[in-house]
Formats: structure tokens, C-alpha cells, sequence
């Protein structure tokens, strides 16, 4: 194992000549991969054939990302349904089933077809834009039951990467301690919270998080980290933390570099962020579905609607990574709102009271008038303020940053706003 002082964890790239790739050249490639993967779908998985037919759709007229739109979007309870219908894979497969290695099962249960050979690349580029490197001892602490993440996509990415991996899975925290500590582990997969269990544990046993154990590098996924806990962590065990994004039927379809202002989408993905109720694509920096093609020939998925909503943004990233990236992921669409045309989401109501101290209980109403949406974030502040026009004007601005949309802050009364209550009520009528 090389020495640790010489090891490079913060420049560098999985794939340069593809992650370096001017954008245009990308979409280039990626309308390539698209017409490949459309083609084999149609001849070979029986669901996007007949969604394909559905909409009078042939391979031909699917061109480029942009003609996706005319595609229907596969949601999850799609593939519940024709699961149900067709099993065991609802017709999705592209592959024969005496050919796959593994079958997986997601809660629903949803059956997904393993791999025949593992090729995706988004969770390698990930923990390798995440300081992973050959030689590093990884524990891997996701479940590797059932579900596919731990076994078929982090434990094969390692592989990929030349990292030995230590498949402990969930849970007996103690027994993980003991493993970091005696095979002095330098990186950890697994959730925010589950790394924070372990520093505690550590800590009651006796042991110094940074001093006796060597965590170097953590890649977390399934739960997004704030920014607080990772700072906290980093500190604590005196390593470098960044998160991933993706689903159990898509596999990755984001994740950070070392400048963590969003998530780049992995070379082998289309991402498209799309209006959840038209299915149309919108431009950059808007809220919308996170919708998903991927060009894996065992599991064709073209057009998956994730139902987790996101802004893309395509600035250019100081890490030399040209893909677009995810803007963090806000949340559930079905427990956003549209407010003029735009999505709302109880998180983005969240981060903007997080960034005033001042604020208590909030709440967002969404009302009509003269056919008008209107937005005002309801607030109760901890105590009186000496200015409050210009707090009003700071948060005013802050609501514009976080939720995109025009709203008016309201202060009022201690106790209006009742205990429980949600944090986006929407009084509209429709009549
Ligand atoms: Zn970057």
C-alpha cells in the first residue's frame, strides 16, 4: 500500500477524456448512446416497446434528448402495476432471465433484474471524485439484503476503483469500531447518520475518532447530508465526506467533487429536469421531476420518473468536470406546490429559515387573487428585532435565492401560527 502522505485524493479523474468533454460534445455523445439504447429497448423489452407503441412512437423518432419528450414518463407504481401483470419484471427486462447473475428486491416489492456483468460507471466516477483511491480499506455499511445498492453497485464500484472491501453492512456498531480501528480502515460507505453512530461509539469506548481510527475518505448516500453534520463529521474523524444520488432500478445518477455545489451527473445517464405534470423539459435553474434514461441493456429504463424533484444547473465547475450538475435534491413532488407556474417545496421553506436566526415558527400560505398566486411566509419571530424592514427585505431576498419565486414575509404574533401546522398551506379555490 503506497504511503499515505503521497496519496492525490483531491485532483484528478476516472475518465478525463470523457469528463473533460466540452458540453456540446457531450450532448453529442449522449444523443448517441440515446439512439443506441432506444433501438435495443424497442427489439428487446417488451414495455418500452409498447409504450413506444402506445404514443405511435418508432426508434427513428428518437433522435436526440430533446425528442425524449415525446416519450411517457415510467413511474414507479408503472412498474408496480405491470409487475403485477407481466412478472416477474413487468416486461422491462432486456435481457432473458436465465442469463442474469442476481435478482434484487426493493421494498414494494419491486424485482429488479440484477447484472450480467456489472458496467455502470456513475457510482465509480463518484467515489473516485470523492477521494477514493487503489489500496484504500473501505467498509461498505449499507444493507447488502435484498436490495441492490450495497452488493451489485457500491461493493463492484470499489472493486472498479482497486479499493478492498470490508462488507459489513448495517448495524452492530461496536463490531464496526472494532473493525475500523484493527484494520485500519481509510474509508467508509454509508449513511450521514450511521457514520455519526459510529463516532459516538467510538467516543464511548474510550477511542478518539481521529487519533485512533484513520478515516481518510467517506462516500454517503441514501439520505442527503447538511451541510452541518458534514462538517461535523469531517472534523470529528478528520476526513473528507461527499454524497452521491441515485435509485435502486437507475443506479447513480449524481454526485459530488471536492467543490460540493451540487451533484454531476454520471457519463453513462440522461438527466432531465422535467414540469411533472406536462412531462416537458425545463431550462436550467428551475424546479422540476428528476427524470431518468439510462443505457443499461439488462434494465432498459427510458424516461424514469425518480419523483424526487431538483434544479439542474449547466455553469461550469472549478473541478474540470463539464456535466451538468443537480443543484441538491429538494425533496418529494408529490408534496410540492406550484406557485405561479413553479414548484415549491417544504424543504426550500426550511433552508430559508435556517438562514436567519431570528426566525421562530414560519409558515408558507399560497393564496388567489385576480387569478393570481400569491406567496407569504408567515413568521414569528424569537424576539423583537430593532430593524424589522430590513430583516423583512433579507429574508424577502433569501426566499427569491432558495425557492425561485417572488414572496412577501408577513411577521406575526407569537402563537398564530399553530404548533404541528404545515409548512406550506395552500388556501386556493378553484372556482
Ligand atoms: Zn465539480
Amino acid at each position: 500500500m503506497p504511503k499515505e502522505e503521497v496519496i492525490d485524493r483531491t485532483t484528478g479523474f476516472l475518465k478525463k477524456n470523457l469528463e473533460t468533454i466540452p458540453p456540446k460534445k457531450r450532448f453529442e455523445y449522449l444523443n448517441r448512446k440515446l439512439r443506441g439504447i432506444v433501438q435495443y429497448a424497442y427489439r428487446h423489452s417488451i414495455a418500452m416497446k409498447s409504450k413506444m407503441d402506445s404514443v405511435g412512437l418508432k426508434p427513428k423518432d428518437i433522435q436526440t434528448i430533446e425528442d425524449l419528450e415525446k416519450l411517457p414518463i415510467t413511474k414507479k407504481t408503472d412498474l408496480m402495476e405491470l409487475q403485477k401483470k407481466n412478472p416477474p419484471f413487468g416486461g422491462f427486462e432486456g435481457a432473458s432471465i436465465r442469463g442474469l447473475r442476481r435478482i434484487y428486491v426493493s421494498p414494494g416489492p419491486l424485482y429488479e433484474p440484477g447484472e450480467i456483468e456489472y458496467d455502470e460507471l456513475g457510482w465509480v466516477q463518484g467515489m473516485y471524485a470523492a477521494g477514493f483511491r487503489p489500496g484504500d480499506i473501505a467498509i461498505n455499511t449499507f444493507s447488502y439484503h435484498m436490495v441492490p445498492f450495497a452488493m451489485q453497485m457500491l461493493d463492484n464500484s470499489l472493486f472498479k476503483i482497486g479499493c478492498i472491501t470490508i462488507p459489513t453492512g448495517i448495524g452492530n456498531t461496536e463490531q464496526q469500531v472494532n473493525i475500523l480501528k484493527n484494520l485500519k480502515v481509510n474509508a467508509f460507505c454509508g449513511t450521514p447518520s450511521f457514520l455519526l453512530n459510529i463516532a459516538e461509539k467510538a467516543e464511548e469506548m474510550g477511542l478518539d475518532p481521529k487519533k485512533d481510527l484513520n478515516l481518510r475518505v467517506g462516500f454517503v448516500a441514501a439520505e442527503m447530508v447538511p451541510e452541518s453534520l458534514r462538517s461535523e463529521l469531517e472534523e470529528r474523524f478528520g476526513m473528507m465526506i461527499r454524497q452521491g444520488y441515485g435509485t435502486a432500478d437507475i443506479r447513480c445518477l449524481g454526485y459530488e467533487c471536492m467543490e460540493k455545489n451540487g451533484m454531476h451527473i454520471p457519463d453513462d445517464k440522461i438527466v432531465e429536469i422535467v414540469d411533472p405534470e406536462t412531462g416537458k423539459q425545463l431550462d436550467p435553474g428551475k424546479t422540476g421531476e428528476i427524470v431518468a434514461t439510462t443505457f443499461n441493456k439488462v434494465y432498459p429504463l427510458i424516461r424514469f420518473g425518480t419523483g424526487d424533484l431538483s434544479i439542474l444547473t449547466e455553469t461550469p465547475c472549478p473541478c474540470g468536470r463539464t456535466s451538468p450538475r443537480l443543484l441538491k435534491i429538494l425533496g418529494r413532488i408529490d408534496q410540492a406546490t406550484k406557485v405561479r407556474g413553479l414548484f415549491v417545496h417544504p424543504e426550500q421553506v426550511n433552508e430559508v429559515a435556517s438562514k436567519h436566526a431570528q426566525i421562530g415558527n414560519y409558515q408558507v400560505v399560497i393564496t388567489r387573487k385576480e387569478h393570481k398566486d400569491e406567496m407569504t411566509f408567515r413568521i414569528e419571530l424569537k424576539e423583537e428585532v430593532p430593524q424589522p424592514e430590513k430583516l423583512k427585505e433579507e429574508i424577502e431576498r433569501s426566499i427569491r435565492d432558495v425557492m425561485k419565486v417572488r414572496g412577501e414575509v408577513q411577521f406575526v404574533l407569537k402563537g398564530s401560527i399553530p404548533e404541528g401546522a404545515k409548512k406550506i398551506e395552500d388556501q386556493r379555490t378553484w372556482d
